[in-house]
């Protein structure tokens, strides 16, 4: 079972490569450390989620913020990070997500090769399996 689902995990992640970043690719395996799913940020049209008041009305608006709870906060100073608040799942269940099939798209999504995100200095999680790396050949580079 653990075999078939590395092996689709490994066609969605070179269709998703193919598909979705022109630039960027992502690169490696999932260590099923479960640290993506305890350290959630969640951003509305203002920002970043750094209050009670906002995410309860995000709540109200949307179902699927029901699943989460505060975990930590953000102290990166002079970041628009900064303050945000870190959220965890109720569904990781020793570091194994207990809704796998049906789980929300934006967890499908992580981790995202968003150019931005990556041209500002982001990258995976600490210690997650994955990573970020440029689509170019060698030769490209001396092109
Ligand atoms: S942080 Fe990375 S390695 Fe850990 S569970 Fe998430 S995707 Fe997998
Ligand atoms: S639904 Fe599953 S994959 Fe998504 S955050 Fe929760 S435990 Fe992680």
């Amino acid at each position: 079972m653990n075999k078939f689902k590395n092996f689709v995990e490994d066609i969605i992640l070179s269709v998703k490569n193919r598909l979705f970043s022109s630039k960027y690719i992502i690169k490696g395996k999932c260590r099923q450390c479960g640290e993506c799913c305890r350290n959630i940020l969640f951003s509305n049209e203002n920002g970043y989620v750094k209050d009670e008041e906002t995410f309860k009305l995000m709540q109200k608006k949307h179902l699927i913020y029901r699943f989460f709870s505060p975990n930590g906060k953000v102290t990166k100073e002079g970041d628009e990070l900064e303050g945000a608040i870190l959220f965890k799942c109720k569904h990781l269940k020793n570091n194994r997500c207990k809704i796998y099939l049906f789980r929300p798209i934006f967890c499908r999504d992580y981790p995202a090769a968003n150019p931005k995100f990556i041209e500002m200095g982001g990258t995976t999680l600490d210690n997650c399996g994955f990573s970020f790396g440029v689509d170019k050949s060698f030769k490209n580079y001396l092109k």
